[in-house]
């Protein structure tokens, strides 16, 4: 639903959507964004009032971080009362990181942020970015009786609108950069831009936003793999000043039972690390309690992460050691959804 006087705030980071080919060296570096308003004159027609804020210089989203993330929530907290919503143009590579961490500091969001960018540059012909801002604006500017249609974090990309925090980028090469696995899109874009209502998430209370913006970094990734070796997991797990391991498992949850891995989980787990159960797989939930494998890892305190991305998690785990909780306590937060990024089974809660 079009509403003719949103305002809109456009926030450009970076990333492909706004860069341009070095005619001597074919590389895309990024071009200024009043090119990139130019190249989009379906901008005005829109009838919202947008207004713009770029990144000094563009960033490629693989030097984004969490100090990134601080600039952005800085940006939509001080703007936060003179727009309707917000949308951040943003490379396509760590999209689903900001989009992750964006839903954690923005506590009490009751406007949109809607994150895209694009697999071909805005001033090419056959680019995905004209389309995806386009809608992005209509979606961050949509309200039914005066109230946002979807006051969250998400992105849109290719005709789907989607929870950030669910969010995982699996093309590098097609315009279907993004999927959601775990969670049903909240919209989609053909002639009409079709919302599913039951799905947004909205906040219980009205209460004033809450920005926050620290991250503690001290978290890693531990992918398994079939002949992993103990001085592998061993150098990881002796990090100086690890707090968190995102430990990527196999199928529903299950890693090997050697028990030089187990010992050294334990002994980390024991040290105070959290480490957190994600799956490999690209949709489906950790269920520790299904094989004898995953089960092992739940009797020496492995976390589940239950269906959330690898991305979520590690965003979430800085994002609560950052604001000095205790392992014990962000246990606790691991096993509790704070703004939609997890599905937590009833069993679970019983
Ligand atoms: N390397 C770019 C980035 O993530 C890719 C893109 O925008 O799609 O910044």
């Amino acid at each position: 639903m079009k509403q003719e006087k949103a305002s809109i705030l456009l926030i450009y980071t970076g990333g492909t959507i706004g860069m341009i080919e070095n005619p001597e060296t074919g590389i895309l570096e990024a071009f200024n964004f009043k090119s990139l308003l130019e190249n989009v004159p379906e901008l005005k027609k829109l009838g919202y009032s947008v207004s713009t804020i770029q990144f000094n210089p563009p960033m490629d989203s693989s030097e984004m971080g969490p100090d990134c993330w601080a600039k952005l929530v800085r940006i939509i907290a001080d703007n936060y009362n003179v727009y309707d919503g917000f949308v951040i143009l943003h490379g396509t590579d760590t999209m689903a990181f900001t989009a992750s961490a964006l839903s954690f500091m923005l506590e009490n969001l009751d406007k949109p942020v809607i994150l895209t960018g694009s697999q071909l540059p805005i001033g090419m012909l056959r680019t995905d970015g004209k389309e995806n801002l386009i809608t992005a604006i209509e979606i961050a500017a949509a309200k039914e009786n005066g109230i946002p249609m979807v006051p969250e974090v998400c992105i849109f990309f290719e005709n789907h609108l989607m929870r950030g925090n669910r969010t995982t980028k699996i093309n590098a090469d097609y315009f279907n950069a993004f999927r959601s696995f775990n969670y049903p899109a909240l919209a989609r874009a053909g002639i009409y831009i079709k919302y599913d209502t039951n799905l947004v998430y909205r906040p219980v209370s009205r209460k004033p936003l809450k920005p926050h913006y620290l991250f503690d970094r001290n978290i890693v990734i531990l992918k398994l793999f079939p002949g992993i070796s103990s001085e592998v997991v061993q150098s990881i797990l002796s990090i100086p000043g690890l707090k968190g391991v995102v430990m990527e498992t196999f199928g529903s949850g299950n890693a090997p039972t050697y028990p030089w891995f187990l010992d050294m989980l334990k002994e980390a787990v024991t040290r105070g690390i959290v480490i957190v159960n994600v799956t490999q797989c690209t949709a489906g939930s950790v269920e520790m309690q299904r094989y004898e494998t995953g089960h092992k890892l739940l009797e020496i305190g492995v976390v589940s992460g239950f269906d959330s991305t690898t991305e979520s998690a590690v965003a979430k785990l800085m994002f609560l050691f950052g604001h000095g909780l205790s392992p014990e306590e962000v246990k606790e937060h691991m096993h509790c959804s704070l703004i939609g990024e997890v599905t937590i089974p009833d069993s679970w809660r019983s």
